[in-house]
């Protein structure tokens, strides 16, 4: 992003306004920075009504207008709920309830660091069992590589680990996984820290081997963020650059009720429209909060809500509608179709090679050998 001067360099005082008034064009989106910044955190400015109605189609005019080119999404699990992809780690999911078998002392414990540093079985054991059989993006995550592709997609910020957004494109830079990834996967040590990719750590959780580092024999974890662990650092350095900067906020899939997470839309400007898509309502306002002048929680339905618009469906269904909306609907099913029969052609091949392998195992051939027709 070389486009964002440090913010040093954009103090308002009297002097550097002073200097720079030649230059409008390059001064505005400046001072519209400042003033966002300002606005949002210190909870400063006023409030512009930017949309001209509180629904899907107003959203749509507005990306239409040109005005908005700097969209933040932030998306939970409900993105990816219609590609199989099991809640991981939220409480209340069912998945807790299946944990007896590995006498845990309290079924957190399973994801808690300290606790996997001592007993990773159970940890693997489980990542076994819920291991995605296909990683196969859904609408909604092409919706989002498509903003990207419009030049309209500031970064998406997800609370998911299945690594879908990078697989319906995006890339690191246009992400912040906020609770950590399966995709990438560090030696525990210190000192040591390697790295090793999706493939590797497959085959071990597949093989019912603890992974185990080939350079220091520590234990290998999956960049996940466990209870008891630390953000991304990236999280916060990136949080503090694009929200202020953030013309339309688009949040799918969360309930938003995991923080530092949820606390998200309470950080763009008081101008900023929000979009949320999601099967139920979320973000909300807190009342006697909201009464006290903190918050910056939603507001879809009061007397004084002008920025909020609530789409109640799914992800899948909602990114559809708004794609219609904004006459990109065509576009989008194709990319879904052309993607998805990508993903299934790749799959078709691993599954060949993977039998072979498993026959090669057998009698001490290499798993890489020139596969041979066997089906
Ligand atoms: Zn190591």
């Amino acid at each position: 992003f070389s486009d964002i001067t440090p913010l040093c360099k954009l103090s308002p005082s009297h002097k550097n306004v002073q200097r720079m008034p030649l230059d409008q064009s390059r001064l505005e989106p400046q001072v519209d920075f400042l003033r966002n910044l300002f606005s949002s955190t210190l909870g400063l400015g006023s409030a512009e009504k930017v949309l001209d109605e509180l629904t899907l189609e107003g959203v749509a005019r507005y990306i239409k207008s040109g005005k908005c080119k700097n969209i933040i999404c932030m998306v939970g699990a409900g993105i990816s709920t219609s590609a199989g992809i099991p809640d991981f780690r939220s409480p209340g999911t069912g998945l807790y309830a299946n944990l007896q078998k590995y006498n845990l002392p309290y079924p957190e414990a399973i994801f808690q660091i300290d606790y996997f540093k001592q007993h990773p079985e159970p940890f693997f054991a489980l990542a076994k069992e819920l291991y995605p059989g296909q990683f196969k993006p859904t609408i909604c995550h092409y919706f989002i590589k498509m903003l990207k592709e419009k030049g309209l997609l500031r970064r998406c910020y997800s609370q998911n680990i299945d690594t879908l957004e990078r697989v319906a494109g995006l890339e690191g830079d246009d992400l912040i996984e906020a609770h950590g990834t399966f995709y990438t996967s560090h030696c525990v040590s210190f000192c040591c820290r390697k790295e090793y990719n999706l493939d590797w750590m497959k085959e071990k959780i597949f093989s019912d081997d603890i992974p185990k580092c080939d350079k220091c024999q520590s234990l290998v974890k999956p960049d996940i963020v466990f209870f008891g662990e630390n953000l991304p650092v990236r999280f916060f350095t990136a949080m503090k650059m694009d929200f202020p900067r953030c013309d339309l906020l688009i949040v799918m899939g969360t309930s938003l009720q995991v923080q530092p997470f949820a606390g998200l839309v309470g950080r763009v400007s008081k101008s900023c429209p929000r979009l949320l898509i999601n099967m139920e309502k979320a973000g909300q306002a807190d009342p006697l909060l909201g009464m006290l002048g903190f918050g910056g929680g939603m507001d879809f339905d009061s007397d004084k809500a002008y920025r909020d618009v609530a789409h109640i469906s799914t992800c899948d269904d909602g990114c559809l509608a708004l794609a219609d909306l904004l006459g990109w609907k065509a576009e989008l099913e194709e990319l879904v179709k052309q993607e998805h029969a990508k993903i299934d052609s790749q799959d078709k091949k691993e599954k060949s090679v993977e039998s072979k392998g498993a026959a090669a195992k057998s009698d001490t051939a290499s798993a890489s050998a020139e596969p041979k027709a066997e089906e």
